[in-house]
């Protein structure tokens, strides 16, 4: 019987194995109270996963000059975004904040500085995603920022440093879009997608399951389709810390595989090792 037998028998594996890792299109706020395809999925998922000692959220909304973790005990519920009805100003993530996983992140990153954080909270990249998957709020969450000054080399190695972090039971989260242009969104309903969105879409999805990620940092190559994709980094920016924290050999599946709104991929992915 080697070790990985025993502990699976011993149940000691729930510590010791290595948790997937994810990036997740979040999309609108409302998918956060909707029972929607989108919502529908990430509950089935979030049901499925296995439990880890705490989720590390890498958002698309927590932009910082400098890398911060949050490292409070018990995190604020952020409504960033404006123009939606009172129940979603109305929801909290009550989950319990992460401070000694926060901790071992920064001692982790030897190459780049992280700043522990005691102002930020729960921004809706996070909580609206989390609060579908993991209704119960009882797993310990915290959020590493995204300094946008930096070129996306910096992300994708500041990532590789944590990646033990996936050992330690951390399951890794990157809330972002594959798509998100937001100045040519589209209401009406049953809107296509657009074919440039579709085209670029696809693109990135062939890179992933290649795992060709030197393509996906190089994206800027893409040129037009690049700057329609993504007038603005934010939302792209968390996959490359999801493609740091990538281990060789692990396989994506691909959820949620379609557009909102004519310009916003919700495509999410899972890797399992
Ligand atoms: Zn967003």
């Amino acid at each position: 019987m080697n070790l990985f037998e025993l502990k699976k028998i011993t149940g000691e594996h729930k510590v010791s194995e290595r948790m997937p890792l994810m990036f997740i299109g979040h999309g609108n706020p409302m998918n956060a109270i909707e029972n929607n395809r989108f919502s529908t999925s990430w509950k089935e998922v979030g049901a499925k996963l296995p439990r880890p000692q705490a989720i590390l959220s890498v958002s698309a909304h927590w932009l910082t000059r400098g890398t911060r973790v949050l490292a409070v005990e018990h995190p604020r519920t952020i409504h960033d975004f404006g123009g939606f009805p009172q129940e979603l100003f109305a929801q909290q993530y009550p989950a319990p904040g992460a401070p000694e996983f926060a901790k071992e992140t920064q001692r982790l990153s030897t190459q780049q500085h992280i700043v522990l954080d005691d102002e930020w909270g729960f921004d809706h990249g996070t909580w609206s995603v989390l609060v579908q998957m993991f209704p119960k709020a009882d797993i310990p969450v915290y959020q590493l920022s995204i300094d946008y000054s930096k070129p996306m080399s910096y992300h994708f190695a500041l990532a590789q440093q944590l990646r033990t972090l996936r050992d330690k039971g951390v399951l890794v989260i990157g809330s972002g879009n594959i798509v998100h242009n937001l100045h040519a969104v589209n209401f009406q309903s049953n809107a296509k997608p657009y074919d440039w969105a579709l085209e670029f879409d696809s693109t990135i999805k062939q890179w992933i399951e290649k795992g060709d990620h030197q393509s996906i940092l190089n994206f800027q190559r893409l040129g037009a389709l690049a700057l329609q994709a993504h007038p603005t980094y934010d939302h792209f920016l968390p996959l490359m810390y999801v493609l740091g924290f990538y281990h060789s050999g692990e396989n994506p599946t691909f959820f949620n595989d379609d557009f909102d709104m004519s310009s916003v991929s919700m495509r999410s992915m899972i890797y399992h090792t």
